[in-house]
């Protein structure tokens, strides 16, 4: 069976994920995507050369980001399509954002020393690997690399996840202004992964609601790995904040088959898809009503 010709939510070397962006979009157009987004946790800087792919594979790709965002304490994402990515409000955001994760990469660096992992010898091997997006993914992969964690899901468990040591909140700039700046650099703006963050059903409705008030455009419905009570959640949730649908696998790796590009779950025809506005083919993605 085919998957998704839609995909609007994929990482490359430029943030954390594992395969260049010219890879990447090889990788993508071969899982038989016609149209995807690259979106980089919080730079642009994979973009050209994604693009030069795109149009050697004939596929369509919209350049785009995933910002980090602040709401009522919380980390959420923010993905950003349709870009402009010489934008200088949208550069402003992003450098702030590019500071702010060297700090925090340097505080993670040290609570891991104190708490008895390697945090400096990790924070080495990720400097000499000249990334400007130092993530926790970076620290999962370098502690893996140095014996200290099996892979980087346990790397997490141990060491970066909910209530470790590694998960350092990070003062990220509210979803207003996440919003804003995607919306200043003529893209649109789309929730990520709503079901992601530790929220009660009551503020997850409320946080969509805001996104959308704040000139949000969309939010994701289905994303890579999403079960279907899951998909179900994410779609009321996009219908009641009239929001329109995106799709994405939120693909890092080509190595994790539940997030591979396209292999996503149908969008319901009671939602608009966010992408109506850049593929206009029937087959690209809709349910049958
Ligand atoms: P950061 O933006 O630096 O906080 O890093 C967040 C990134 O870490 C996410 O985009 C995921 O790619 C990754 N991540 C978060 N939690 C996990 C987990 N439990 N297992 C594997 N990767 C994770
Ligand atoms: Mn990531
Ligand atoms: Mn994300
Ligand atoms: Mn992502």
């Amino acid at each position: 069976m085919s998957g998704s010709r839609v995909d609007l939510h994929l990482h490359s070397t430029a943030s954390d994920g594992v395969l260049a962006p010219a890879a990447l979009v090889a990788f993508v157009a071969e899982c038989g995507v016609q149209l995807c987004a690259l979106t980089d946790h919080d730079t642009v800087d994979g973009l050209e050369a994604a693009a030069a792919a795109a149009r050697a594979h004939g596929i369509a790709l919209l350049p785009g980001t995933e910002l980090s965002a602040r709401w009522r304490g919380r980390t959420v994402h923010v993905v950003g399509l349709d870009i402009d990515p010489t934008s200088p409000v949208l550069a402003a955001a992003l450098a702030v954002r590019t500071a702010a994760r060297t700090s925090r990469a340097e505080l993670i660096r040290d609570r891991l020393d104190r708490c008895g992992a390697p945090g400096s010898a990790a924070w080495a091997l990720i400097e000499a690997t000249g990334t400007r997006i130092p993530t926790r993914t970076h620290f999962a992969r370098a502690l893996v690399e140095l014996g200290a964690a099996q892979d980087a899901g346990r790397a997490f468990e141990r060491w970066l996840g909910r209530g470790r040591p590694g998960n350092v909140a990070a003062e990220w700039p509210d979803v207003a202004e996440a919003v804003g700046a995607i919306v200043a650099a003529g893209g649109h703006a789309v929730l990520a992964h709503p079901l992601r963050y530790t929220l009660s059903a009551g503020a997850r409705r409320e946080l969509a609601a805001e996104f959308r008030a704040v000139g949000g455009t969309g939010i994701e419905v289905a994303i890579g790995g999403a079960s279907p009570q899951q998909v179900e959640t994410a779609t009321g949730l996009a219908l009641r904040a009239g929001l329109e649908g995106s799709v994405g696998s939120d693909c890092h790796d080509p190595a994790l088959p539940w997030h591979r590009p396209g292999r996503l779950a149908k969008l319901s025809a009671a939602v608009v898809p966010v992408w109506h506005r850049w593929g206009s083919a029937p087959e690209f993605h809709t349910a049958q009503a």
